[in-house]
């Protein structure tokens, strides 16, 4: 069984930290615009750490037996999509297995992959994250202040009318160092390609 650190530690921290941060931006100029019911980030290339994954195959596991099926489904359906267009690139390996290898990608990569994938994570149904509670840190953390519009991979805005307050990008450099201690020797890759793993070993 894997000992997740995640649950017990981080999520509740983070929750913390970002419920302050939120508060002391909404009391001021700015506010925050994202709300439930809208997905626009869930198009993006989230990349998670192999406890986040399996906390999100836990979570698979704990649904009914039908429900598990059709989780599990959709989580492989979605990872062949995945690997397929890396494969497709000719790039992102550390991407297409659970690796600890460093690998740059250009900025382009990732904004070809919401245009050209154009598959929502397989936990968002009905605009809404099924798996909310078990939601890894990329999607605890991105939060803007922007219309929400804008996140939308189909908008026509350019990439600098998304705007993050100063205060959650103090929470998400914060978060990141102890991310850096916390994960230090695990594995990272996409989210469903790292659920499909978790999954096996959970
Ligand atoms: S885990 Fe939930 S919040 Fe994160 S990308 Fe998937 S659906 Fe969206």
């Amino acid at each position: 069984m894997l000992q997740s650190k995640t649950n017990k530690y981080l999520y509740p921290m983070i929750e913390h930290l970002m419920d302050d941060a939120i508060a002391e931006v909404n009391a001021g100029n700015a506010q925050i615009s994202c709300q439930k019911g809208c997905g626009y980030c869930c198009y993006l290339l989230v990349e998670i750490s192999w406890d986040e994954a399996a906390e999100l195959a836990k979570w698979i596991n704990r649904q009914s037996p039908a429900k598990r099926v059709e989780w599990i489904k959709k989580i492989k359906k979605h990872s062949a999509c995945v690997r397929k267009f890396f494969k497709d690139h000719k790039i992102g390996k550390r991407f297409v297995l659970p690796s600890d290898e460093h690998e740059e990608m250009p900025d382009s990569l990732f904004e070809d992959y919401a245009d050209e994938l154009n598959m929502s994570c397989p936990f968002l149904e009905k605009g809404k994250c099924a798996a909310y509670a078990c939601r890894p840190t990329p999607c605890r953390l991105h939060v803007v202040s922007s219309p929400s519009a804008f996140c939308s991979h189909c908008h026509e805005n350019e990439e600098e009318d998304i705007k993050v307050p100063r205060k959650i990008i103090s929470v998400q450099k914060a978060v990141g160092h102890v991310m850096e201690k916390l994960y230090k020797d695990q594995l990272w890759g996409q989210l469903s390609i790292m659920v499909e793993a978790a999954l096996k070993a959970v």
